[in-house]
């Protein structure tokens, strides 16, 4: 399996473009930088799994499918828990802040341009070939953790998280997880904003790891807010040596 990122980071600054992972050319995970990393490709997009609705991972939905739906054959399939559908469809996608592009049918086929699919922790589905369970994150809002495999391997998203038992559960119970992608938003000395806001700091990650009873699991990390970086780029090698930090089009080869 071979993934893309095409954001990695916790906010806007410059280039960066926030989460949004492509596991293939028509499924991605978040839609925090869609529009400036596929361009035309955007065109093949047809799924989008969402972890939670806060707008560092929602922001390109709405002009992806401004943009699409005019070529669009079949809708915009949103996928996510029932939370994170009703705050896109009911505080962004509510003809106040963007159109309802649920009622509204596509050109080329009568159907509407954007779909809801509702899914629950747990409760494994089948997407185009990849086997796709969520699992709730401990973050601020109701969020969803997802783990994807193809063929027997895969990896595990944390999406935005604070400390959470499960994930090094999971990652002990199945060794078919290959890869870890997880968050680190601030620096360690801003471990009460980071427990008020529910993220990561290195140190709360490193301490987290300690329960992760394997050592063939990649560890990647994202989610990296823009201003603490330096900050981050100078902790993390110290406290998480063994960690990968992702930037906006690395690719992960599973
Ligand atoms: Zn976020
Ligand atoms: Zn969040």
């Amino acid at each position: 399996m071979r993934i893309k990122i095409l954001g990695a980071y916790g906010g806007r600054f410059g280039d960066l473009g926030t989460t949004c992972i492509q596991i293939s050319e028509s499924i991605l995970i978040d839609a925090g930088n869609i529009m400036r990393s596929l361009g035309e490709n955007c065109l093949l997009v047809n799924h989008v799994l969402l972890t939670h609705a806060h707008l560092d991972h929602i922001v390109d939905i709405p002009f992806m499918i401004d943009y699409t739906f005019r070529y669009r054959e079949q809708p915009l399939e949103i996928i996510g828990c029932r939370e994170t559908l009703s705050a896109v469809r009911d505080y962004v996608m509510n003809w106040n802040i963007w159109p309802e592009f649920s009622s509204i049918r596509l050109i080329n086929s009568g159907d509407f341009a954007v779909s809801y699919t509702p899914i629950e922790p747990l409760k494994s589905f089948q997407l185009e070939g990849f086997e796709i369970t969520p699992f709730r994150s401990n973050h601020t809002i109701p969020t969803l953790g997802y783990v994807v495999k193809k063929e027997n391997r895969g990896f595990l998203f944390t999406g935005d998280t604070y400390k959470n038992p499960q994930i090094w559960r999971r990652l002990n119970e199945d060794r078919e997880i290959k890869a870890l992608i997880t968050e680190v938003s601030y620096p360690s000395y801003m471990h009460n904003l980071a427990e008020v806001s529910k993220h990561y700091t290195p140190k709360i990650l490193e301490e987290e790891l300690r329960m992760l009873r394997r050592d063939d699991v990649e560890i990647y990390i994202m989610h990296l807010k823009p201003n603490s970086m330096s900050e981050l780029l100078r902790e993390i090698p110290q406290v998480l040596p063994d960690v990968k930090i992702l930037s906006d089009g690395d690719e992960i080869i599973i």
